[in-house]
């Protein structure tokens, strides 16, 4: 048996700018998985990635790694093909719970492993959770037969996804290794590889409420995931998109069900609906169907197949949602039109009001969140409402209408608007 590397040896090679075979990236990877090298040489290494980037090579060893460290689900027999969605996360982000079910419509299987917010964005798991019964944790096996039965799911990766990501990811978490795009990378793809759907889209989200800010960051990350994706043989397709305002209107839980359901239902807001449909545009493609998706829609076959999936993971989507008990609104400073409403500022005001969480193991709000009364491009007349907070506790308001001062800009002229979608990286 030949001796494993040196730890130490590893770490100075990539920090001083050398290139590690895939044997000792594997070997790292797994020992660090199986407690055989320590968060403090692990962390040493990462900081060491975060300096000197991964070459295609290195980034496909670190993802197969990543993969390898946990089970791989087989989704082929359902006879439908298997598409999936990946946000890397926004303010009003509820595409997710219109393009599953739209695309089930279409005739793709769709399995969406979601995770539950931390920070100013929100988590899809989080809005499906307030509708009433609804379960998020499913096994292996009830997944499948959700997706089997009605073409479409949304529940939580379950542990046993590569697991040497999650691992990682904290120790990235608290070692300020989280911004590195080879690693971010890495770890969605290796998540997604595991899932085992044959392709995938990828939003990656640019502007002040997403993770990426600039546009030359998001779109290096896209270029990286859709390498990854092709050389693991899953269809990848990544399209940028603005996150500078709110998706839609509603911001919290509850109230972007509702936007959903408007959506589902033919009614969404521009923004939303023209985001939704040129992912799904991608998806169907990728997964080599033709279907007109506006008309789905439209004609509530895409409703369909959300109300079938809520009753499959237990819930009632006939049930009412919860509303927040405490209202205030916010008047718009001037006349004119909106000429910004900073996502950011809303995604933090809504985690403030209890939306979101700051540590994984806090509850959140079903109710509260933010309504853009008024969105850029809109008229206002000075002293109208333009924004409505809503909690279920008065001690919440303070700090979310602090996060809220300056986030909203009225002038005389209407703004440009820019496309929402950016641009599309095929592979
Ligand atoms: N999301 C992930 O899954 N991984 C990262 O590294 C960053 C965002």
């Amino acid at each position: 048996m030949t001796a494993p590397p040196d730890v130490a040896e590893l770490i100075l090679l990539k920090r001083d700018g050398g290139r590690l075979d895939d044997a000792s990236i594997e070997w790292l990877v797994g020992a660090y998985s199986r407690d055989e090298v320590p968060d403090y040489q692990m962390a040493a290494f990462l900081m060491a990635v975060y300096f000197q980037g991964l070459d295609g090579g290195e980034l496909r060893g670190l993802t197969a790694a990543m993969v390898d460290s946990g089970e791989r689900l087989d989704l082929s027999g359902l006879g439908r093909p298997t598409v999936d969605k990946h946000s890397t996360g926004g303010v009003g982000d509820k595409v997710s719970l219109v393009l599953a079910p739209l695309l089930a419509a279409a005739g793709a299987a769709v399995p969406q492993l979601s995770g539950r917010g931390l920070g100013h964005t929100g988590g899809t798991l989080d809005k499906l959770e307030s509708i009433k019964g609804f379960r998020s944790d499913l096994s292996n096996d009830e997944m499948a037969e959700v997706l089997r039965s009605v073409g479409c799911v949304i529940c939580a990766a379950g542990a046993g996804l590569a697991p040497a990501d999650r691992r990682l990811y904290r120790l990235r978490d608290v070692t300020a290794t989280v911004e590195s795009i080879p690693l971010i990378a890495s770890s969605i793809m290796s998540k997604k590889i595991a899932e085992g759907t044959e392709s995938l889209v990828l939003d990656v989200k640019v502007g002040s409420g997403a993770f990426m800010q600039h546009e030359d960051d998001a779109r290096r990350l896209a270029e990286t995931m859709v390498a990854i994706g092709a050389e693991h043989g899953v269809r990848t397709t990544a399209l940028l998109t603005r996150m500078d305002t709110p998706l839609g209107r509603a911001v919290g839980n509850a109230v972007e069900v509702e936007e959903s359901l408007a959506t589902l239902g033919g009614e969404g807001p521009a923004d939303l609906v023209a985001v939704t449909l040129a992912l799904a545009k991608e998806m169907a493609a990728l997964a080599g169907l033709e279907a007109d998706l506006p008309a789905l829609l439209r004609n509530g076959a895409a409703r369909s197949r959300f109300d079938e999936m809520v009753r499959a993971q237990g819930g009632d989507p006939a049930a009412a949602l919860p509303q927040a008990p405490l209202r205030r609104e916010l008047p718009a400073p001037a006349s004119g039109f909106v000429r910004r409403l900073d996502a950011r500022a809303v995604g933090v005001a809504a985690w403030r009001l209890g939306a979101g969480r700051a540590k994984k193991e806090d509850p959140v709000s079903a109710s509260a969140g933010v309504v853009c009364l008024a969105k850029p491009g809109e008229p206002v007349e000075e002293g109208q409402p333009v924004l409505e907070v809503r909690a279920e506790d008065e001690a919440r308001f303070a700090r979310a209408l602090e996060a809220l001062e300056g986030a909203l800009e009225v002038g005389p002229e209407p703004p440009e608007l820019p496309e929402v979608v950016i641009e599309a990286i095929r592979s």
